[in-house]
């Protein structure tokens, strides 16, 4: 069920139970209201009933941010239409992977699954999709590349103080750990694009990432803490 995590700041919990579930953002700035991330292409609760939990309807999302080419994560994105009508911002390589500009390896257990996947769940047509680079600024939001979970893994940073990280770390027990081997394409490039991006992310408060409970205050702290184990 949608919980505010602060003012402006929700958490739409969506797809089924763990491991089928995975967590959305929504972020109300006064202005402008973004999503991050999308959930399964069928959630229960769903997508839409997470928003109107919050006070919110489809038409009112202005844009939607992607961390990365992942089920879990852009599946429910068919789901906003037609209503939902702004940019849809997602990594560059991962929109390449999409896009069959980039082929994973056939003999890679992701790369085989992404080939699958982006024939049978590919972004809608008639949505403007958006390549980020890293260090890439927009609305208040930052983009950080960080590879590893998938090419185009890609962390968001609000001006706000709150990080939306995506599948680049997951929480469990209040502590913030790596992704599994199996549903990531190199977990060596996740622990270097974690320690990466403690040493030029500024700080923040909310740790707000894709699988476990979002980090509420001292979330850089957090990372840190990761970073130092890794
Ligand atoms: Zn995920």
């Amino acid at each position: 069920m949608a919980e505010q995590l602060r003012e402006g700041l929700w958490l739409l919990e969506l797809g089924f139970v763990a491991p089928l579930a995975s967590n959305a953002y929504l972020l109300d700035d006064g202005g402008d209201v973004t999503l991050v991330d999308s959930g399964l292409p069928r959630n229960w609760p769903t997508l839409r009933s997470e928003l109107a939990a919050a006070g919110y309807e489809v038409g009112d999302v202005d844009r939607v941010l992607l961390t990365h080419y992942d089920l879990d994560h852009v599946g429910g994105l068919a789901r906003l239409r037609p209503e939902f009508d702004g940019p849809v911002y997602v990594g560059r390589d991962d929109l390449r992977l999409v896009h069959g500009e980039d082929d994973p390896s056939v003999f890679h257990h992701k790369g085989a699954f992404h080939r699958l996947a982006r024939v049978l769940f590919p972004f809608p047509a008639d949505v403007d999709v958006h390549p980020v680079t890293d260090g890439e600024t927009f609305d208040g939001f930052t983009a950080f590349h960080t590879p590893g979970h998938n090419p185009g893994h890609t962390v968001y940073l609000h001006e706000s103080g709150v990080a939306f990280l995506g599948d680049l770390v997951w929480e469990e027990d209040a502590e913030l750990t790596t992704p599994i081997w199996f549903d990531s394409y190199d977990v060596r490039e996740i622990d270097e694009s974690v320690k990466g991006l403690v040493d030029r992310i500024p700080p923040f408060e909310v740790a707000a990432m894709g699988h476990g409970d979002p980090i509420r205050s001292r979330g850089h702290a957090a990372l840190l803490a990761l970073a130092d184990r890794l």
